[in-house]
């Protein structure tokens, strides 16, 4: 993704409290007492987490993104009319999870169209690696799921595979998730990349549970 600097960013955060969580103590008072709750990491500019949070007014969701600049830009059409049940965030993943006041509350954690990092010294970049993934399942809810959609064919090899050696279930591949008859609300980068012709990948991941 191209990225614009944009130096009214921070500001922009700051001065809209009702669109951004902008501390941990800010996001436990957004998550207090809430039912469900999911999370998509990497929103970019936030189509797929605006249309799923206005389809689903019961849930509470947050996106999560590591640029300012590109958040703002996922934010931005909510100006006039916030969406009450979702906020963004802008942080690394890492810092995100790091933080023990979600352990075990997510419904679903969403990874669409993750950076590949495809060279294997940048392995532990990926959003599946290993640790990561030990790092997802201390997040989710006993049932919560992963759902993850690609059109990068590496990075969904890698991904199964490493779901798999970590012992999650998984559930609902596709290699060609438009092919399929399932409900599908499309980001940014699927529009553009179905449109050149890439298939996209689709999984879902839950953890086997060991009791
Ligand atoms: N999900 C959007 C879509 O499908 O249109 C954007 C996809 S874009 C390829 C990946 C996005 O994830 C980028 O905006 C990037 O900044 C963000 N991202 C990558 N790694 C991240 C991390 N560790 N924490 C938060 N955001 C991250």
């Amino acid at each position: 993704m191209r990225l614009k600097f944009k130096p009214w960013a921070d500001d922009y955060i700051k001065n809209n409290p009702n669109l951004f969580i902008r501390s941990i103590e800010e996001l436990r008072e957004y998550i207090n007492g809430s039912q469900k709750i999911c999370v998509e990491v990497g929103c970019g500019k936030g189509k797929f987490i605006r249309e799923t949070a206005i389809q689903n007014p019961d849930v509470k969701f947050i996106a999560i993104e590591r640029y300012k600049t590109v958040i703002v830009s996922a934010a931005q059409p909510l100006e006039e009319t916030p969406i009450p049940n979702l906020k963004f965030f802008s942080e690394d993943v890492d810092t995100f999870i790091n933080d023990s006041s979600l352990d075990g509350k997510l419904d679903t954690l969403y990874l669409n169209f993750s950076d590949p990092w495809p060279k294997k010294r940048h392995i532990k970049r990926r959003l599946t690696y290993k640790t990561k993934l030990d790092l997802y399942e201390k997040l989710l809810a006993k049932d919560g799921c992963i759902k993850m959609k690609t059109d990068n064919q590496a990075l969904f090899e890698y991904s199964l595979s490493s779901f798999s050696k970590s012992k999650w279930d998984l559930d609902n591949i596709s290699l060609d998730l438009h092919a399929t008859d399932r409900e599908n609300i499309v980001t940014e980068y699927e529009e553009k990349f179905s449109e050149l012709g890439f298939r996209i990948c689709y999984l879902e991941a839950r953890k086997v549970l060991n009791e």
